[in-house]
């Protein structure tokens, strides 16, 4: 005990000392010991902590009681996990493929098996009527025509506002 009481707190004061208390006693003077960064702060050493400081020093007690750190320190030296910066990069090739392909699958999918209803305004008065509400469906005929309708196919049940004829005769109804 008498040994013990001239080993100094601070392992750095006389490291020798340590070091041959440790190799006697094969353990240390106290659990804990001066941080070897700020010298100011203890680090404990007991059980798992001395496992663990022991570990990072290679098995080396001497690079132990040298290298270990206080808590503070310690997460001070940490390197920090950084967070990556949302940089704006400009994106590979591979990259907008990619995409165009997510889009792609989250598509809805068109059906190419359903059978396209096939509108035959010659036919369908009802429709040709609906569709040339707004709109000369054969502008082409019209204009080429002088615009008049005379000999467009659908000009009986069309419904469009411009549809006029040159012989009164067609638009009989
Ligand atoms: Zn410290």
């Amino acid at each position: 005990m008498a040994k013990q009481k001239k080993i100094p707190k601070d392992q750095f004061q006389n490291m020798k000392l340590w070091l041959d208390y440790h190799k006697e006693n094969n353990k240390l003077p106290y659990n804990e010991i001066i941080c070897c960064k700020c010298k100011a702060y203890p680090a404990k050493l007991k059980g798992a902590g001395m496992r663990h400081a022991l570990k990072a020093a290679g098995g080396n007690i001497e690079v132990m009681l040298k290298s270990t750190m206080c808590k503070d320190c310690k997460i001070l030296t940490l390197p920090k996990k950084e967070k990556k910066p949302p940089v704006k990069r400009i994106k590979t090739q591979e990259e907008i493929y990619e995409e165009i392909e997510k889009i792609r699958r989250e598509m809805p999918k068109i059906d190419l098996n359903k059978p396209r209803i096939t509108i035959d305004l010659n036919k369908d008065k009802k429709a040709c009527a609906e569709f040339t509400k707004n709109m000369c469906f054969r502008p082409d005929i019209y204009l080429d025509n002088d615009r008049t309708c005379d000999y467009c196919s659908i000009n009986e049940c069309c419904s469009c506002d411009l549809k006029r004829f040159l012989t009164k005769k067609i638009s009989k109804k």
